[in-house]
């Protein structure tokens, strides 16, 4: 295992996304869906610095049946948000933007439901894995294409746990 992003590393970035978020939604309602399960450490850290926002947060699942890093594509919401975001400002956090295919799959479903508009913000960003068009409007770090651990993601739910970002060898 070798560190990607360091502790401090991340929690500088992590201030800088809350800010940028803060300075957008201050005094406004923002609904905050956080995918889980990777994005539940960075959306516990990030959401904790938007005081002055007016948050509801809730959560929604996706799934990717495939192998255990490869994406099969074919994407579905297994765990839908009880909250009501029709006519709502919509912010998604996930953990990592890979193929791109989860998060275009979420925010379409976000739009149909009437949602008033919906941003997404990433820990991290591969680009060069994309599969479909995809740009998130906050985003912690572009990394090279590693399989990546720690901080909320995981290989086979190991370790989630982790403070920093590692690449698993
Ligand atoms: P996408 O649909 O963009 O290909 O995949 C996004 C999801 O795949 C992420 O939310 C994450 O759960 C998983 N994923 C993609 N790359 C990595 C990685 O390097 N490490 C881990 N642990 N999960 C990844
Ligand atoms: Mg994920």
């Amino acid at each position: 295992m070798k560190v990607l992003i360091t502790q401090e590393e991340i929690k500088k970035r992590v201030e800088e996304l809350a800010e940028e978020i803060r300075r957008k939604y201050k005094g406004k309602e923002l609904v905050v869906l956080i995918l889980l399960k990777g994005a539940f450490v960075f959306a516990a850290d990030l959401l904790r610095r938007l005081e002055g926002v007016e948050i509801r947060c809730d959560f929604i699942k996706a799934s990717s049946y495939g192998t255990s890093t490869e994406s099969s594509g074919n994407v579905q919401l297994n765990l839908l948000p009880s909250l009501d975001i029709t006519g709502k400002e919509v912010l998604l956090v996930d953990d990592i933007l890979d193929t791109g295919l989860t998060l275009k799959k979420v925010k379409d479903w976000v739009l149909e439901q009437g949602a008033k508009n919906c941003e997404t913000c990433v820990l991290l960003d591969k680009p060069e894995r994309r599969k479909v068009p995809f740009k998130a409007d906050y985003t912690g770090f572009e990394i090279p294409n590693h399989f990546v651990v720690g901080y909320g993601m995981d290989c086979a739910e190991r370790y989630r746990h982790l403070p920093y970002v590692a690449i698993l060898e």
